[in-house]
Parts: structure tokens; C-alpha cells; sequence
């Protein structure tokens, strides 16, 4: 209805009702029918898309109500609803994120106040604390990559930096003080998402006299892109 309703196309909202209760919608009332699609309009107002104009959004429609409605939609093929759709894939939610933000936002999302919990399998790499320490007190406080002092003292009283693999251990880097270099947490962010990681990384190699340039094993199995995993 929707997308006639967009192309100028007429039709009959009570015959369409009628229509849902004659086959999937067996055994809904005209009203449950109605109110399911008046539902779908609060999800699709609150997302600033356009509803059919018969159908006016139900009022205070749960969080878990508008995510099963967008969920459906884009099931139905509103692509364009998809990155709306809450996911507990990091990389998919970073692409949603970005997708979201190049559109007009509309109204503050309610979001959700019980998230749901999801468990996964997800690799994670044995690491040497002694690689970790000598690098953190190599860099005497100081980012290794801009020079500046730790932003702040950690819980352990210590100056905070973060220890970064230059060649990610997901792509067979090493777990050694040549490939790993202690950063502040600006300094770490851009070496994962900056659109220069790149050239960033290579000076790191220029900064740091240590660093070792490792060359990723090429064994055939999918390197994981940077993004995905948790920073390391
Ligand atoms: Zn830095
Ligand atoms: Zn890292």
C-alpha cells in the first residue's frame, strides 16, 4: 500500500484489510489489522519515513514493538530501513552508524532500555604481559606516535597508554616489542578506524626505531579487517 500510496497509485484500505484476514491475518479482527498497521506507521514516522497517510502511528509504541515492525519491514524489502535494524555485529553496527549519519536523523531514537545479550565465539589471541610492560615503560609516558604525555593516570597509578600491533595479530603479526608500540588511545583509534591508517602506520615505522616491518603470512585463510575485532 505503501508503495502505491509513494507512485499515485489509488487503492482500497478496507478491501486490503479484508484481503490480510482472508489469508495470513486468519484470524485478526478488522481493528487488530489496523492497529498492526498503525504500528508499522509509528515505526516508520519515528524513523522520519513516509507511512500511509490512512494509517496514523499508534501512540507510545514499545521499543521492542518498533524494532520487530523495522525488522519486518526490512524483511519486506525497504532496503533503505536496514541500517536501522540493531545488530550485534561490530563491524555491521560501525557501517550502519556511518550510513545513518550521511541521512537525516529525525527525531532522538528511543533506543532500548533492557539491550538484548547475544554470546559469540570470537578468537582472541595469547599475549605476553612482558611484551606488553617493556613497551609501555620503553615509551616513558609518552605516546610513541605523537609524543604526547598519557592522557591520564590509570587505576594501576601508572601513566595510560595503549599497546598497539603494528601488523595486526589477526594478519600473523608477532607478539615481540618490533611490533608493538604503546599509543595513546587517539593514537591507537586512528590506527584502526582513521581513513590515513595507512600512512599512519607507516610513520610508526619512521617513529619508532625498533619497529620491525612484518610481512603478512599469506595462508590462505581470511585476514580479518581491522575494524571487527576488539582494538589490539
Ligand atoms: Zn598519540
Ligand atoms: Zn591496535
Amino acid at each position: 500500500m505503501l508503495h502505491k500510496e509513494l507512485n499515485g497509485i489509488r487503492y482500497n484500505k478496507a478491501a486490503v484489510n479484508r484481503e490480510m484476514r482472508a489469508g495470513e491475518l486468519a484470524n485478526r479482527t478488522e481493528g487488530s489489522v489496523e492497529f498492526r498497521m498503525q504500528n508499522i506507521s509509528a515505526a516508520l514516522y519515528e524513523l522520519r519515513m513516509p507511512f500511509i497517510a490512512g494509517y496514523k502511528p499508534a501512540r507510545n509504541i514499545g521499543a521492542d514493538v518498533k524494532q520487530k515492525m523495522i525488522a519486518l519491514l526490512s524483511a519486506y524489502g525497504i532496503e533503505s530501513l536496514e541500517p536501522y535494524v540493531p545488530t550485534d555485529d561490530a563491524s555491521e553496527l560501525a557501517l550502519r552508524v556511518s550510513t545513518l549519519r550521511q541521512r537525516h536523523l529525525g527525531i532522538a531514537p528511543k533506543g532500548s532500555t533492557a539491550p538484548v545479550a547475544t554470546t559469540s565465539t570470537i578468537t582472541t589471541f595469547v599475549r605476553d604481559p612482558a611484551v606488553k610492560a617493556w613497551v609501555l615503560h620503553a615509551a616513558k609516558g609518552h605516546c610513541e606516535a605523537c609524543g604526547s604525555p598519557a592522557p591520564f593516570v590509570g587505576n594501576d597509578g601508572l601513566p595510560y597508554l595503549e599497546v598497539h600491533h603494528v601488523m595486526p595479530l589477526a594478519s600473523h603479526g608477532s607478539d615481540t616489542i618490533t611490533n608493538a608500540a604503546a599509543l595513546c588511545p587517539n593514537c591507537h583509534r586512528r590506527c584502526h578506524y582513521s581513513k590515513d591508517r595507512d600512512e599512519f602506520k607507516i610513520t610508526l615505522y619512521e617513529r619508532i626505531p625498533r619497529l620491525i616491518l612484518e610481512v603478512p603470512e599469506l595462508s590462505g585463510e581470511t585476514v580479518l579487517p581491522m575494524q571487527t575485532s576488539s582494538l589490539a
